[in-house]
């Protein structure tokens, strides 16, 4: 492909948008906290982190602007890297005994997931799980008792800052749960690239993989959703262009901006659906603590083998969307593979530590993840494992390439 990207000065990457919620987008915009907690109607927010930002200076300047805006401002940051019930538990605790009124999510998509399920439980009688993304679970939620919550990522990856959903482990069951409501969406979301420039760049090319896996997935996805379609085409070409220079520069505002514009767009797109990549990492992410996307990123090149059939000619588009030379399931198959090493992505998930131990419970719990359901092919529990076990491997990459 074309390695020209068009530069745009910084001051024109900058918006006040309205979908799919009001997002206010730039360099900067993180100084109008304090006013959009009061347009929020907070006067008293819980701010949710997680435990290594909150020793970050910026956090600490955060707080005291709002309090200099008389915003009552305190912190909460027992949230892990896979956050789980009792982190949503200890939450609703802290927000309920500091008698808050609003929560402020600031974080990847670990501490926005914690923050939306917190957000949403101080409000409920019935327990978490209860409104497990199955049927019609979310109808149980009592709608007014969710609090009103802003969303500002320091990640470009998960876009959970645009989603209506939070995944959080069950740590009796062992598994990932999808939580859902509509009025998990922020009410408001304050995306400012400069947050996101001080991420090392493993975590820059894991999060932003996991937002190219979000666009591809949702383009890839069963179903009729053209709108989800076309943003997921912008995304992508967006991640093409601007990843590598936020993974090699990584304060390069203009390519943090255009990738964090690009990690809220897959998230829309997901909207859609996505597919067995998801419905993998989601079990493998329970079971051995692994980075999300880093497991999406390993993940990706199976998956898109064992779909093939399915999926040549849309694969083949973005190839000649994103002006790949060779306009090919090849050829695209060998740019993800290119990406990937660019982005010192390793090959398989043996490199990680994962084996094929677990082999029949991940092929069983992919099988039921909600993802799957929006893979092109049908898969049962013992393709997944199979499919798992070639990306413990990375058999089936090694002979084709
Ligand atoms: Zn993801």
């Amino acid at each position: 492909m074309s390695n020209t990207t068009d530069t745009t000065p910084l001051q024109q990457l900058q918006g006040n948008w309205s979908f799919p919620t009001a997002v206010s987008f730039g360099v900067g915009t993180i100084r109008q906290l304090p006013a959009a907690c009061v347009e929020e109607g907070i006067k008293q927010p819980l701010l949710v982190t997680d435990a290594g930002l909150a020793k970050l200076e910026f956090v600490t300047e955060l707080i005291d602007a709002n309090q200099q805006a008389d915003l009552n401002t305190r912190l909460f940051c027992e949230v892990k890297s896979n956050p789980t019930g009792s982190n949503v538990e200890a939450g609703v605790q802290a927000y309920q005994q500091g008698r808050h009124d609003g929560i402020i999510a600031l974080g990847g998509g670990s501490a926005l997931d914690a923050a939306k399920a917190i957000a949403l439980m101080v409000g409920q009688h019935r327990p978490l799980w209860d409104f497990e993304d199955e049927g019609d679970n979310w109808l149980r939620v009592n709608a007014a008792g969710i609090a009103p919550l802003i969303a500002i990522p320091t990640t470009a990856g998960t876009g959970s800052e645009v989603g209506r959903a939070a995944v959080i482990v069950d740590e009796t069951r062992q598994r990932k749960i999808i939580i859902f409501h509509p009025g998990m969406l922020a009410n408001r979301v304050i995306a400012d690239p400069a947050l996101t420039a001080a991420l090392p760049a493993a975590l820059t090319a894991a999060t932003g993989m996991d937002a190219f896996v979000h666009s591809l997935e949702a383009w890839c996805a069963t179903g009729y959703h053209p709108m989800a379609d076309g943003i997921a085409l912008q995304a992508m070409t967006l991640i093409s262009q601007w990843l590598p220079l936020a993974f090699s520069e990584g304060d390069n505002l203009e390519a943090r901006s255009h990738m964090l514009a690009a990690s809220m767009m897959g998230a829309v797109a997901f909207q859609k659906g996505l597919g067995a990549v998801h419905a993998l990492a989601h079990p493998l992410g329970a079971l051995y603590d692994k980075h999300h996307g880093l497991l999406n990123a390993i993940l990706l090149p199976y998956v898109l083998q064992h779909n093939r059939p399915a999926i040549e000619h849309k694969l083949i588009h973005i190839a000649r969307v994103l002006d790949l030379d060779d306009v090919s399931f090849e050829g695209f198959l060998r740019w993800v593979l290119e990406l990937r090493q660019t982005l010192q992505i390793p090959d398989n998930l043996q490199a990680i530590g994962i084996s094929t131990e677990q082999s029949e419970l991940i092929g069983e719990m992919a099988s039921q993840d909600p993802s799957a359901a929006g893979n092109p092919v049908v898969l049962r529990a013992e393709h997944y494992s199979t499919l798992f076990e070639t990306a413990v491997h990375g058999q089936v990459i090694g002979k084709s390439f």
